[in-house]
């Protein structure tokens, strides 16, 4: 696949350099939403005189590849759920680098805004027709133009390859990149991991009458089966959501969601659940079960409300309360039993879709025994979900590893709801690159006690150099 952006030739072999822009950079697994936004956040605070660490992404594929066909969630079609607007700088509150009435916080704003949804749209003439066809949602391959546009703004440099192995050494991460044949070797100083992960699947697909959602996508791709007249989709999230509305709608066939709880329920969409979304202030002072409740309500195995008014427009779709715990060939069909408490039932359908969503800690099996054991330390026990998700500190790391490890589609429980998605990427850039500031507080309460009086030698120096050329610059 190509990229855009390339790495300058290896200056030993099996090595990439990675080092520009003063030191090691940031590495992230997966050039999606989060790198590009990152990648953004980065060139505009160095453009303004942050010594912020250029952020370089390691991809399999090629950028936004999960938002295009044929990469196993989408066929490109679907339109995006979250509002265009919640783009790459949302919610453009750049205080964690200056007071607000600091030029050059206006002047990091500005910046931003160059690289927004609206931005885009302008940048291409394409910015008016949008507006006048009463803003729609933009697909999933929109979206990816989009991204991809920014990732070339922003210099994003990407090194083509799968990530197979992390490792810890002298206090930086070093990732091993396999590229076809070629193995090589990339360092950074902080490491993120994005995307969700390969699917973690309730039952084996066997890639005819049983499908993972990859598999699915390829299918809608190619053309859907007549035989598959009746469908049974395992999973009541987003992900499901756009299945069945797929089935039901686009191919008009007859299906059965198996979701774990009584109904299917509609994602809490009021502007007071919209809030901690967009910003997470007061979150972490909320009692654990409250936040569990609230990301069961507006999160988990919840279907969107856009995906629920189109499913309101057929009969199509029934719902069975459980949990698949088997399937096996019947009759040219397949026979699919669900558990629900005591009870036991077995549903038949022509066809399958395991839609349950990704593994959240695929990341560990790349991670080397070095930083196997430095993330058990860290932990104080075995590697497990809960575990990480408690310890997420306020720049989406677990904290006490030699080197940073974010961890943003984990950082939901401990930090905020928006941070595994696309609500609030800006905030998301702000609490990860402030970690390699000296001075510059991740956190939003230390935040707002520097703004009021607090801000460090080091970030008053990074202000004070910068604040004539560059806002000039902008002014012009
Ligand atoms: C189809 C779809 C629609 C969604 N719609 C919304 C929405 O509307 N609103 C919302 O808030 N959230 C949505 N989400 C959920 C979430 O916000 C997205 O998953 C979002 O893309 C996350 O961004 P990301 O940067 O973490 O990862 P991704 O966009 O998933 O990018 C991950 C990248 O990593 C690469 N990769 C994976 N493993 C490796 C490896 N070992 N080595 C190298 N590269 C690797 C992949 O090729 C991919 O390009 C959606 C998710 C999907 C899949």
């Amino acid at each position: 696949m190509s990229q855009s952006s390339t790495l300058s030739p290896a200056p030993v072999a099996g090595t990439r350099d990675t080092s520009r822009h003063g030191g090691a950079p940031l590495l992230v697994i997966g050039a999606g939403p989060k790198a590009v936004a990152l990648a953004v956040k980065s060139s505009v605070l160095r453009a303004a005189g942050f010594d912020v660490p250029e952020v370089v992404a390691v991809e399999r594929d090629r950028t936004a590849a999960n938002w295009l066909a044929g990469r196993g969630w989408t066929n490109g079609r679907q339109r995006l759920g979250t509002l265009p607007e919640k783009d790459l700088g949302f919610p453009y509150d750049c205080t964690t680098w200056g007071e607000p009435q600091d030029p050059v916080t206006g002047e990091i704003a500005q910046r931003m805004a160059g690289f927004s949804w609206a931005g885009h749209l302008q940048d291409r003439g394409l910015y008016a027709r949008w507006i006048d066809r009463g803003r729609p949602q933009p697909s999933h391959r929109e979206w990816a133009d989009y991204l991809q546009w920014a990732a070339d703004r922003s210099g994003l440099r990407t090194v083509p390859g799968e990530v197979r192995a992390a490792e810890l050494r002298d206090g930086t991460w070093t990732l091993t990149v396999e590229d076809g044949a070629e193995h090589h070797a990339v360092h950074g100083r902080g490491l993120l991991v994005s995307g969700p992960g390969p699917a973690a699947g309730a039952v084996p697909a066997d890639g005819t009458r049983v499908l993972d959602t990859a598999g699915f996508w390829k299918l809608a791709v190619e053309g859907f089966p007549d035989w598959a007249r009746t469908v049974i989709v395992v999973g009541a999230g987003e992900t499901a959501g756009t299945i069945v509305r797929e089935l039901a709608l686009g191919q008009d066939r007859k299906v059965t969601v198996v979701a774990p709880r009584a109904t299917l329920y509609s994602r809490g969409e009021s502007p007071f659940e919209n809030r901690y979304y967009s910003d997470p202030t007061g979150w972490a002072g909320l009692s654990e079960a409250d936040r569990q409740e609230f990301i069961r309500r507006t999160d988990r195995a919840v279907f969107s409300q856009e995906v629920q008014s189109d499913l309101a427009l057929t009969s199509n779709v029934s719902w069975e309360p459980g949990r698949v715990i088997g399937t096996r060939p019947a009759d040219g069909q397949v026979a699919v039993e669900i558990a629900y408490g005591e009870r036991h039932l077995v549903h038949r359908a022509d066809l399958v879709v395991d839609a349950t969503g990704g593994d959240a800690l695929w990341f560990t099996g790349l991670l080397g025994p070095r930083a196997e054991d430095a993330l058990r330390d860290a932990l104080g026990g075995a590697v497990t979900r809960e575990r990480i998700e408690r310890s997420i500190d306020a720049s989406l790391a677990v904290p006490g590893l030699p080197a940073p490890l974010h961890l943003p589609n984990l950082a939901a429980l401990a930090q905020g709801p928006g941070f595994p998605n696309l609500s609030s990427l800006g905030l998301l850039s702000d609490r990860v690159l402030a970690r390699y500031v000296p001075g510059v507080p991740t956190d939003d309460r230390a935040a707002a006690g520097a703004r009021s009086g607090g801000r460090t030698a080091a970030t008053a120096t990074a202000h004070g150099l910068n604040h004539m050329d560059t806002w000039g610059a902008v002014q012009r």
